[in-house]
């Protein structure tokens, strides 16, 4: 069994063909990181006429969506539930291109399977009669309730996504004007007091309310505004990207190639230079020093804020602040290779434990690692023959696990977690497992605290609790530092890839027009 990885570098577009470059004496913007966020942030600065450079540390494109390719398979390092397309789809109309023609986006049926501890498992769809069917398996009784449950999502969805989602929540009067909405909503309650008030059956309210997790948020404790998830899947589907999510990536980065925009890799940035209260460049890990007119970060907020912005410059962010902050869970990560197909097991899987509310304050309360986990299994061979060799099929299987406030020693448990996590995959859904694997590799919460730069080795940043949500989120305009803009996961409207994409839309309605530099 080999164990290591050779990351995809090299894999970016050709030189650009000078479209859409922007005119000469256009202001500079810099862009520190390549995620999701950070590239369609660069995507829009650069239609509205900026001179765009995005740093990136790492030596591929991605961020949480790097791809990884080792002996002939290929693995999505992160997103992989693709949902919201037109939110892509805009960036390429932007460019004048159209998405479908670099990226198939393929329609998943069912969107994923929730398999429970006892073996029962659950197809959760897009199709209202398919959903109604199972529901009523479960618990006849409880369709009504679905209902209600879908009618009070979809009023999440209007308000709070449709109305609030790309807004900038840049003053308190955004607050003030959205806390109506909010108050309809009933955002104070928790999405799984919410699921709870409409359904009995205790496997129902799990499939109902799980949602959250794939954003970082608890759903014991994070607002029952995030249900408008279970609408946008509805209503959007649930896609995969063939060939990856890091076929999305590639075409993001080809069409900033196309408009004229460098993705610098290894290039780490050190520190936000910051005169006279205001951003006027950045400094690298190799010392040197490149101006701009504004710097935009996608890094994460709380790691860019304390260590990229020395402490004077911040009176809003202060180091005491940033601590005091609540941040989302952290993961763990088994990617795999077996030379055998499981064709019994579906695209997308949820693997349910023995416990839900009980596996859930151990992550984010007690941030204690617990001996039981569920699972979320992903057999991507099972869409796309690209990311396998012929008869092999690619996997990897993630855990929520706590943050770095647990105090857990990675180094030393990471090997036996993941066989906690083998064992249990072969004595359920793979059967023969440790046979068949012929391709090996782990990410643990320390590697997104150093590789990726989080806070606490967070995964997704802030928790997305009420009070860490819209106008308290750290704002996408800087408030400490003049010309410093935020994009990605923890600023609003929060972490996924449509929350970070909005986040490069409500980017937008706080930068500065290009003609104010003329
Ligand atoms: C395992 C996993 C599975 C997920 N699954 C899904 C899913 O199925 N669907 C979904 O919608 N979402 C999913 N998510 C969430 C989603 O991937 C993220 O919220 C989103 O991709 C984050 O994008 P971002 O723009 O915030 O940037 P990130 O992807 O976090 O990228 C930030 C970039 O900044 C770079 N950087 C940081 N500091 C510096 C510096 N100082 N100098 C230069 N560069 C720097 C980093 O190297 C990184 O490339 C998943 C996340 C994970 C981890």
């Amino acid at each position: 069994m080999k164990s290591y990885f050779t990351p995809v570098s090299g894999n970016l577009p050709p030189a650009s063909t000078g479209e859409g470059r922007a005119p000469r004496g256009a202001p500079k913007a810099i862009v520190i990181g390549s995620g999701f966020g950070g590239l369609a942030a660069a995507i829009r600065l650069s239609a509205r006429g900026w001179h765009v450079e995005v740093l990136e540390k790492l030596d591929g494109p991605g961020g949480r969506a790097y791809v990884w390719k080792q002996d002939g398979f290929s693995f999505d390092a992160g997103p992989t539930i693709v949902t919201v397309p037109h939110l892509l789809e805009e960036l390429w109309a932007l460019c004048g291109r159209k998405l479908s023609d670099d990226v198939e986006l393929r329609p998943m049926d069912p969107f994923y399977r929730i398999r429970f501890d006892d073996g029962s498992w659950f197809d959760y769809s897009g199709d209202p009669e398919h959903m109604r069917a199972e529901v009523a398996r479960f618990d006849p009784d409880d369709v009504a309730g679905y209902e209600r449950f879908l009618d009070e999502a979809a009023l999440c969805y209007r308000l709070g996504f449709e109305k609030l989602g790309a807004r900038a929540f840049d003053s308190i009067g955004d607050l003030l004007a959205a806390a109506p909405d909010l108050a309809r909503m009933r955002g104070w309650r928790s999405i799984f007091d919410m699921v709870c008030g409409h359904l009995r059956n205790e496997k129902l309210r799990v499939a109902m309310s799980f949602h959250p997790l794939l954003i970082g948020g608890n759903p014991l404790s994070v607002t029952c505004v995030y249900s408008l998830i279970n609408t946008l899947e509805r209503r959007f589907g649930v896609h995969w990207a063939m060939g990856g999510t890091g076929a999305l990536i590639r075409g993001m980065v080809r069409l900033l190639a196309e408009r004229g925009v460098a993705v610098r890799c290894n290039a780490e940035v050190k520190r936000i230079v910051v005169e006279g209260g205001r951003a006027t460049g950045v400094e690298l890990a190799d010392g040197s020093v490149q101006r701009a007119d504004i710097v935009v970060s996608n890094a994460d907020t709380a790691w860019t804020y304390k260590h990229l912005i020395a402490p004077e410059h911040r009176r809003h962010w202060s180091d005491r602040r940033i601590e005091r902050g609540r941040y989302s869970m952290s993961l763990f990560v088994w990617y795999f290779g077996t030379k055998r197909r499981y064709d019994d097991v579906p695209h997308h899987m949820m693997l349910l434990g023995p416990r839900y509310e009980e596996l859930l304050t151990d992550i984010f309360k007690r941030h204690h690692l617990a001996e039981d986990f569920s699972l979320y299994l992903h057999r991507p061979s099972a869409t796309d023959p690209s990311v396998a060799p012929a008869g092999h099929d690619a996997f990897y299987v993630l855990a929520p696990v706590p943050h770095l406030d647990s105090g857990t020693d990675w180094a030393v448990q990471a090997e036996p977690y993941r066989r906690a996590i083998e064992a249990r995959l072969e004595a359920t859904v793979l059967p023969g497992l440790r046979e068949q694997i012929v391709t090996s590799r782990v990410t643990t919460p320390q590697d997104f605290h150093d590789r990726l730069l989080s806070y606490k080795g967070a995964a997704f940043g802030l928790e997305p609790l009420l009070l860490q949500s819209a106008w308290f989120r750290p704002h996408n305009r800087s408030e400490d530092v003049a010309g410093l803009f935020m994009v990605g996961a923890s600023t609003h409207p929060g972490a996924g890839v449509p929350g970070v994409l909005m986040s490069a839309k409500a980017l937008e309605k706080v930068i500065p027009h290009v003609e104010q530099f003329a």
